[in-house]
């Protein structure tokens, strides 16, 4: 069997387990800035540096290692608001949804007797305004999001989601048009979003 085709030696893995957990996750990045600031003087020194981005470059050509990032990289249709998103770059905080209120729903509240107050049609969370139709809002900041959590491609993700469910409102399911969805989503804005 030839060197390329052995299986992985596992004290070999153990080895380079050990060695990883002694370099800082920024090393790319701080490598740069030794070669950007001109720090690397010595023969000696652009050597290992040299040694160091060979040995990375080999990594980015392994099947294995293009097959990880092609996933992390690979476009992906969010069942939850309709955008397109990467597993690269999908956290706690990237799929948002905004309250979506409807006409106004009652006058008096906070804003005294000349205010007004809007129950939003998604989760019934109630937008309080100053003075009817002065757009002065008293809660807007402090109302939230009506959804806010990770982008996914699981339906029943979304099913199953107590507070992020498919209501029909905000949170509509996937409707396809040649094979792409054109469900309707909603961008967050600093403005409440109205749809009546
Ligand atoms: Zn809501
Ligand atoms: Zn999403
Ligand atoms: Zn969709």
């Amino acid at each position: 069997m030839s060197s390329k085709t052995a299986p992985a030696d596992d004290s070999q893995l153990d080895a380079i387990w050990q060695i990883m957990s002694k370099i800082p996750e920024s090393i790319c990045a701080d490598v740069i800035q030794l070669l950007e600031d001109e720090l690397v003087t010595t023969k000696a020194d652009s050597t290992i540096l040299e040694a160091f981005v060979n040995a990375a470059n080999a990594v980015t050509a392994l099947p294995c290692y293009k097959a990880i990032r092609a996933a992390a990289t690979a476009p992906k249709h969010c069942v939850r608001c309709h955008d397109t998103f990467t597993e690269e770059k999908n956290d706690s905080d990237s799929c948002v949804i905004p309250h979506v209120f409807s006409e106004c729903t009652g006058y008096g509240g906070a804003g005294g007797p000349g205010g007004a107050y809007y129950e939003a049609k998604c989760c019934g969370a109630i937008l309080e305004e100053y003075d009817a139709g002065g757009c002065n809002w008293l809660n807007l900041a402090t109302l939230g999001k009506c959804y806010k959590g990770y982008h996914t491609e699981d339906i029943e993700d979304v099913e199953n989601d107590r507070s992020g469910g498919y209501n029909k409102v905000n949170i509509p399911r996937c409707e396809f048009e040649d094979g792409e969805c054109v469900a309707h989503g909603y961008e967050e804005g600093e403005d409440p979003v109205f749809d009546c």
